[in-house]
């Protein structure tokens, strides 16, 4: 049991280990591995190696400090991308449960639940009413 405690968290201690920079090299060298194999270029197949290289020696690191901010600025400049991709993940959910319809009168985006059936949607905007299909009621009552 103890030398079990003593294996990979002892050899890992004081290291970087795995940070945000490593696993998206760890995914690069496996998506250049997936090429080369489909494409047959052996020069692929080295450069997916040298990523694969660069994500272990940062794993293994001791220089925490360097890796650190190496990691802070991947992160910094990925930020927008980041979260517009979270952002699409999140609409793309939401699509299942609510519908957008625009105001007739002053176009404004209205966020309703999907399933109502027909609906009176009082816009915020201007305080219009009109009527919208939000779709049947989910079979499950
Ligand atoms: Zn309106």
């Amino acid at each position: 049991m103890k030398k079990h405690d003593n294996g990979i968290q002892g050899f890992m201690g004081g290291r970087n280990g795995m940070d945000h920079l490593s696993r998206l090299l760890l995914y690069i060298a496996l998506g250049i591995f997936a090429l080369s194999v489909i494409l047959r270029l052996w020069v692929l197949f080295i450069l997916g190696g040298a990523v694969l290289g660069i994500c272990i020696y940062r794993t293994l690191s001791k220089n925490l400090n360097q890796r650190y901010s190496e990691n802070r600025v991947y992160l910094q400049l990925t930020k927008s991308a980041r979260s517009s991709v979270h952002r699409f993940i999140l609409r793309i959910k939401d699509k299942k449960t609510h519908r957008i319809f625009k105001c007739p009168n002053c176009s404004q985006k209205i966020r309703v639940p999907k399933g109502k059936g027909e609906i009176l949607i009082k816009c915020p905007g201007c305080r219009i009413e009109f009527r919208e299909n939000t779709g049947t009621a989910s079979p499950k009552t």
